[in-house]
């Protein structure tokens, strides 16, 4: 080897070996969640729950930060386009799998952008509505926002976010549409909802469930198979005669494309030590979910999760004919 070459080689391998030094002693500043909807809403509360925990093993502070707009797109593109070195990393739900068919442009590959961490938790929803609508039960609700289909207005947070799925699917099982009223995330949707702004939505229970014990909403139904134990005498969906409906908002981690192997082994490890932590099991058990078993919590699951979610909700999306460009 001539003298340039061999510095060449030396230099190659010095870089080589200082990438790999810097991915081991990762993290060695903080990490940013991005949170891709409004603060104090449900993903965000999950995230809250979950940055706290994942902080203790990973000895630098997990900093969420609230990118909503566009049923989470924006927040999901700002992760697509970050650096990737393990230092940004997005929690999302359900929506990174209805996105690309109810999208006909996104700034984003959903499954060619990103590196896979895991699954979180699996978080079931309500049916609820403001405190003023005069519906008692369900059939009752079914009657009155049917004789009142032109002014019954539905929150959601966007075109792709859980609350907008949740809302398709009910408007298609009752046969009958409503105004909807989209917002940054359901935090300030219920916000609205609270002030009699807005008349209804579907939201997870991580942030129906305290405004449903204080009797500050009305509340018509759960939208998971069996009934939510936190929530035990609200009837399910499906109980009540809408027969098959079933939303559960899966929630999962990830980071950007080519973001280096040490970086995501950390994260993996954060992730499975923070769904055993007995605080984020009691918190999440107050608010009606829980963490996703540890074997779920992996890349492997993640990935093959949401191939599965986008081959199931294409068919349905293209048949409800929702599309934004
Ligand atoms: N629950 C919201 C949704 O509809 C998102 C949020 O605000 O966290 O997807």
């Amino acid at each position: 080897m001539n003298s340039k070459l061999s510095m060449l080689f030396r230099a190659a391998l010095l870089a080589l070996l200082a990438t790999g030094v810097q991915a081991q002693g990762f993290p060695t500043k903080p990490i940013i969640m991005v949170v891709p909807f409004a603060a104090g809403g449900p993903t965000d509360t999950l995230g809250r729950n979950l940055a706290q925990s994942m902080t203790k093993l990973l000895k630098q502070t997990v900093i969420i930060e609230n990118v909503g707009g566009a049923g989470g797109t924006i927040g999901v593109n700002r992760v697509a386009k970050a650096k990737n070195d393990g230092y940004t990393v997005l929690l999302h739900h359900i929506g990174m799998s209805t996105a690309p068919a109810l999208y006909r442009k996104l700034p984003y590959s959903t499954l060619e952008d990103f590196e896979y961490i895991g699954l979180v938790a699996d978080v079931p929803m309500t049916l609820i509505a403001k405190g003023a609508m005069p519906a008692k039960d369900f059939k009752d609700f079914l009657t009155y926002i049917k004789a009142n289909k032109d002014k019954v207005t539905y929150a959601n947070a966007g075109l792709g976010a859980a609350s907008h799925l949740c809302g398709m699917l009910f408007m298609s099982a009752i046969q009958t549409d409503f105004t909807t009223v989209p917002y940054k995330g359901t935090a300030p949707a219920m916000n609205d909802i609270l002030g009699g702004q807005v008349d209804m939505m579907c939201d997870q229970t991580t942030n129906t469930t305290g405004q449903i014990k204080n009797g500050k909403v009305k509340v018509y139904g759960v939208t998971s198979k069996v009934r939510v134990p936190s929530l035990k005498d609200i009837p399910t969906l499906q109980e009540q005669g809408l027969k098959g409906f079933e939303v559960a908002v899966w929630h999962g981690i990830y980071a950007p494309k080519g973001t280096p192997k040490p970086a995501l082994d950390a994260l993996v490890a954060a992730l499975q030590s923070a769904l055993k932590d007995a605080n984020v099991k009691l918190r999440l058990a107050d608010l009606g979910t829980e963490p996703v078993a540890q074997d779920r919590a992996t890349p492997e699951a993640l990935k093959a999760h949401l191939k599965a979610e986008i081959d199931k909700w294409g068919p349905v999306i293209k048949k409800a004919g929702q599309y934004a460009d």
